[in-house]
């Protein structure tokens, strides 16, 4: 079966990409091959099913990998607010909400996809699905993939296969294992974006707590990261967006430690005045009750524990000053010993991919194989939580679409 241009993979990058390639080339075939039952499958659970579809704050500093280095080509040709006017044009309308993130305006990744899918039809773009690449071989004029579908030609094609993160949603890595055995060079993929396991788990109590706070990675004593936000804390882990962007460097973090701290904005001695002021509101309480007046009960009891206080059904009025001062380092010093990550089960994106000097970014044009597109995750870059992702998966679909 002959195309004029395949592209491998209907996901946020590969869909755009063929709808840029259709509107340039309305008579040329233009095929996606998916090897799902449907295309989009991972869009319909972004931001939380309501798909944070772009940030318009992004730039070079929301994204990490060796590819990060061209970013700027790529998103001077699609900044974010060409990716919401080319949503526009195609029937969605958009909203901003906090720190600059993009959403639909009915909340719902599934108009994303949607009107994706109807502007695909409109275009006739052909949507094979249920088809899974297993090979490309590069004939030199033409390349021939090799499907549990049969065999197609074409003479251009986009390799737009994503990652293996959130392999629930049917990604895996095995676009990216094509593309090495064509000769590119991977950056071994790593989970990002995702919950950070603390070695011995968490307090039983803590689980479902959730705390605003600072969290910081640090590599033994050095400061690697730090983000505010809303820390949230299961049996086994830490997450929360703020925690999120902190797994993103464990993968170059040989003994990481997670700091949460609780009241950020205060000094320690600041911490003790007001501890010692509490000590004498509540001096004929429980010492369990200690911290309700600033902290969510589980979480205070959680943090006396940790400060080597006990019993805890003792009165307040009995707490010594080095348990005062212990309790107020704590506040701001809560260290936990994080497990480096293997698990993509809950990434939402893996670092790592194609290496950035192996693909031109102003074209995404492979520069060892010509007429080979690669964009999406499958190139080695990732951003930060918030929209920046997705950005470059339309971006980079975008900007190979203009090139085929
Ligand atoms: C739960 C979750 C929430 C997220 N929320 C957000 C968010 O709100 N904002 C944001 O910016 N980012 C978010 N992301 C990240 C974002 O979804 C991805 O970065 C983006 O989808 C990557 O697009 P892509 O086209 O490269 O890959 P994908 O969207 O993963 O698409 C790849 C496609 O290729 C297909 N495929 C793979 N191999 C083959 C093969 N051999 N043959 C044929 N088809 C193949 C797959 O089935 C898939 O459909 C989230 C991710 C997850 C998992």
């Amino acid at each position: 079966m002959r195309k004029d241009i395949i592209i491998i993979g209907g996901g946020a990058s590969g869909i755009m990409c063929a709808i840029r390639a259709k509107e340039r080339h309305p008579n040329k075939n233009v095929a996606i091959l998916e090897k799902q039952p449907r295309i989009g499958r991972k869009l319909l659970s972004t931001g939380n099913g309501r798909c944070n579809l772009t940030n318009l704050s992004a730039d070079k500093h929301n994204y990490h990998g060796s590819f990060s280095e061209n970013i700027s080509a790529v998103l001077k040709k699609y900044p974010p607010e060409k990716i919401i006017q080319k949503f526009n044009k195609i029937g969605l309308l958009t909203k901003m909400e906090s720190d600059g993130r993009v959403y639909p305006i009915s909340n719902q990744a599934a108009s994303v996809l949607d009107v994706l899918r109807f502007r695909l039809e409109a275009l006739g773009v052909e949507v094979i699905c249920d088809c899974e690449v297993k090979n490309i071989v590069n004939n030199s004029n033409f390349f021939k993939i090799i499907t549990d579908k049969g065999n197609y030609i074409s003479e251009k094609i986009v390799v737009s296969t994503g990652t293996s993160a959130s392999p629930r949603l049917g990604a895996d890595s095995r676009g990216i294992n094509i593309l090495e055995k064509l000769g590119h060079k991977i950056e071994q993929l790593y989970p990002a974006l995702c919950p950070v396991s603390v070695k011995g788990g968490l307090p039983a109590s803590l689980k479902g707590v959730r705390a605003a706070a600072k969290v910081a990675l640090f590599d033994k004593d050095k400061l690697i990261k730090e983000e505010c936000g809303e820390v949230q804390f299961t049996d086994k882990s830490l997450s929360g967006i703020c925690v999120f962007n902190l797994a993103t460097y464990l993968r170059n973090t040989k003994s990481p430690i997670i700091r949460i701290s609780l009241l950020s904005s205060m000094s320690e001695d600041k911490i003790i005045s007001i501890l010692n002021n509490q000590k004498n509101i509540m001096k004929d309480r429980l010492c369990e009750e200690f911290l309700i007046g600033i902290f969510q009960k589980k979480l205070g009891i959680a943090l006396m524990k940790s400060a080597g206080i006990s019993p805890l059904s003792r009165k307040v009025s009995t707490l010594k000053d080095d348990e005062i001062n212990a309790l107020a380092h704590l506040i701001n010093n809560w260290d936990f010993n994080a497990e480096k990550m293997n698990d993509f089960k809950n990434a939402q994106v893996a670092s790592g991919g194609v290496v950035g000097n192996e693909i031109n970014p102003d074209t995404m044009e492979s520069r060892l194989i010509k007429n080979l597109f690669i964009c999406g995750e499958a190139v080695d870059i990732d951003g930060d939580c918030g929209g920046y992702n997705l950005q470059f998966a339309f971006s980079s679909g975008l900007v190979a679409g203009d090139n085929l």
